[in-house]
């Protein structure tokens, strides 16, 4: 990360690790290497893979093989709705450190999190990334963006390779998806995204960059995918070939 000899660095982070003391944002425990970032190496270490069984489509971990089909490797609810999304993987559980984390970049706006993160996201995500020709972050509406100074989805999809193309557009705000239940979130998004304006110059160069192409959808969260979902179908209306998605964290056991 650093360009400087190893023993400046040494030698910084011992400075600073006295001077200022900083403590990991997950464990609290005082951080050894702060210049290697705000976490500490074992709370990175503890944020584990979601793990098999899991649906070979949208990544839901499932409590048993016997919720898989096990020709198509793909979970019940894949099987009876057809998805606009070809797979959709995520780096672990919505839970201990990598919830805590997500919420200290979102709402804390501690946004040098999203290289760790984003990192983790290029590295367990390498099935969706594969092929790839561009990534699209899930679009906050105008007024939260403004509200929050940044779009979290759009810094962690910076760290994942593919060119960064913000094709879609909020053009509705909607409310909180926490508390809802799969099929109220689905109504709640439905219809809420849109590839950005018809008619604008914008519109023709998003058009050519979309026409045909592999495309991640990247967000920090997925709880029921129904976001990911709606934004999916606004690219597939976009001219979009084939649709994946690779968030932070899935939440998982939610009610269908
Ligand atoms: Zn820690
Ligand atoms: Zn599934």
């Amino acid at each position: 990360m650093s360009d400087d000899p190893p023993w400046f660095r040494r030698l910084s982070d011992g400075v600073l690790a006295v001077v200022l003391a900083p403590r990991c944002l997950a464990c609290g425990t005082s951080l050894d290497a702060p210049l290697a970032g705000p976490v500490c190496l074992s709370c990175w270490r503890s944020i584990t893979p979601i793990t098999p069984p899991f649906c070979r489509t949208c990544g839901d971990a499932l409590p048993t093989w016997r919720g898989l089909d096990l020709v198509s490797g793909t979970c019940a609810r894949c099987r009876r709705q057809p998805s606009a999304l070809a797979c959709a993987r995520a780096v672990g559980a919505y839970e201990g450190v990598l919830r805590q984390l997500i919420h200290c970049l979102k709402y804390e706006g501690r946004r040098t999190l999203a290289a760790g993160l984003g990192g983790m996201m290029r590295e367990r995500g390498r099935e969706v990334l594969e092929g790839a020709d561009l990534v699209v972050p899930v679009p906050l509406h105008w007024r939260r963006q403004h509200a929050r100074g940044f779009n979290q989805a759009e810094d962690l999809a910076r760290w994942l390779g593919p060119p960064l193309v913000r094709a879609l557009r909020r053009v509705r705000a909607t409310s909180p998806q926490v508390g809802l239940s799969a099929s109220r979130r689905r109504h709640n998004v439905r219809g809420a995204f849109a590839a950005p304006r018809r008619g604008l110059l914008r519109r023709r160069r998003y058009d050519a960059k979309l026409r045909s192409a592999c495309v991640v959808l990247v967000d920090d969260v997925s709880t029921t995918g129904a976001t990911l979902q709606a934004c999916a179908e606004a690219l597939r209306e976009g001219g979009a070939r084939e649709i994946r998605a690779l968030t932070a964290a899935r939440a998982l056991s939610t009610p269908r």
